[in-house]
């Protein structure tokens, strides 16, 4: 069915009307960045005004930008990379998939607040040689945020250098490459309302990592390939409107708050998981006490409104999220949690439709079962 209420803004977000317009005026450009001629030199600009909108972003230079197809990609090249140098990777056990399966690592364990436990990444780090550390800017399900800058601390004293996939950050809260002192960064458009299939690495000057597609030396020879010009559009003017959003967005707390209280209401013993911690203004990660939570997704699907079950590159699976497991959530509330993810297009009554939607379902499932 056409869904009227779009509460799942974590796994992609809306294309931004900047985006879409700008993506419309570039499809029409003609020309590889590539080639020397001014067909070629009018999507180089392209690409290059898409670059520094990003660097913006991220408060970099437009040089320390590398364009890959997304976060995914980014993440695996900077993971790759620095393992490919000798380093021992350890990454938080709550990252995004494509962080824990870019290379062997070790995972840092996080407390049941959903933070990284510092102390134990401490101890990891005196215990290895060589290493690098991938600790994610916000957590994708529970939109907890995580210590970067005490983590980057720690890791410099052990040498460390550190990654951060900022994918769910950018855009929701200010992410500054410097003031969090990190040496490599993710990026995805697709987050921040540009398209799908464009992302960025960010790298300290000074910071090396191979490329993982080699080809005609585009990005500096960072990324092989001919640059996805719409694509940098559409993520550039993205990067733009999110830059100038952020205190709107920081606005959304209010709503999810409200939301939050309503649904504790409803039902005192559900639990909200990542709560008492720094939260994008966005996320909420709730358990429907008994109810599956791919049980819920379709529920709210046919009453028109689209959430999540855990991450959403891991719905459809029933197995219980293991950002939730790493918290030391339990199975059954973990498997009864579900994500709502508001954004600069939710409104008021899509907060009031969920909520009921949320009562309706769940005092329907107390009827079934009883
Ligand atoms: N990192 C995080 C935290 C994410 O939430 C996602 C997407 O869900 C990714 C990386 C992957 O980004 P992309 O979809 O652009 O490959």
């Amino acid at each position: 069915m056409t869904q009227a209420i779009y509460l799942d803004y974590n796994a992609t977000a809306p294309l931004r009307s900047q985006a879409r317009d700008a993506m419309i005026r570039a499809l029409s450009v003609t020309g590889n960045p590539s080639s020397v001629h001014g067909f070629g030199r009018a999507a180089r600009r392209l690409v290059e005004e898409g670059r520094e909108a990003v660097a913006a972003l991220a408060g970099v230079a437009p040089a320390q930008i590398v364009f890959t197809s997304g976060g995914t990609e980014a993440n695996a090249m900077a993971l790759r990379g620095l393992a490919s140098a000798g380093r021992t990777i350890l990454v938080s056990a709550i990252e995004h998939p494509s962080v824990l399966t870019a290379t062997a690592s070790a995972a840092v364990p996080v407390r049941p607040d959903g933070v990284v436990d510092l102390g134990a990444l401490d101890g990891m780090l005196a215990a290895c040689g060589p290493a690098a550390v991938s600790l994610m800017a916000a957590n994708n399900e529970t939109g907890v945020i995580q210590p970067l800058s005490d983590a980057v601390e720690i890791a410099r004293r052990h040498g460390a250098l550190v990654h951060c996939d900022a994918v769910q950050a950018a855009g929701k809260i200010a992410v500054d490459f410097d003031s969090l002192g990190v040496d490599l960064l993710s990026l995805s458009g697709h987050k921040i309302g540009g398209p799908p299939g464009v992302g960025a690495l960010v790298l300290r000057d000074g910071v090396v990592v191979p490329p993982l597609i080699l080809g005609g030396g585009q990005e500096r020879s960072r990324r092989g390939g001919t640059e996805n010009v719409p694509g940098i559009v559409g993520f550039g003017a993205a990067a733009e409107a999110a830059r100038n959003g952020l205190d709107a967005f920081a606005g959304l707390a209010a709503w999810r708050d409200a939301l939050e209280r309503r649904l504790l209401e409803i039902s005192p013993e559900a639990a909200i998981f990542g709560r008492r911690s720094p939260r994008l203004a966005n996320t909420s990660c709730i358990e429907m006490p008994g109810v599956p939570a791919e049980t819920q997704v379709m529920a709210f699907d046919l009453a028109g409104i689209a959430v999540s079950a855990g991450s959403a590159c891991s719905s459809g699976k029933v197995a219980a999220s293991p950002v939730l497991a790493a918290m030391g959530v339990a199975e059954g509330p973990a498997s009864s949690a579900v994500r709502v993810s508001l954004g600069w297009d939710t409104d008021a009554g899509e907060i009031e439709a969920f909520v009921k939607a949320w009562s309706s379902i769940f005092q329907r499932a107390g009827a079934a079962a009883a």
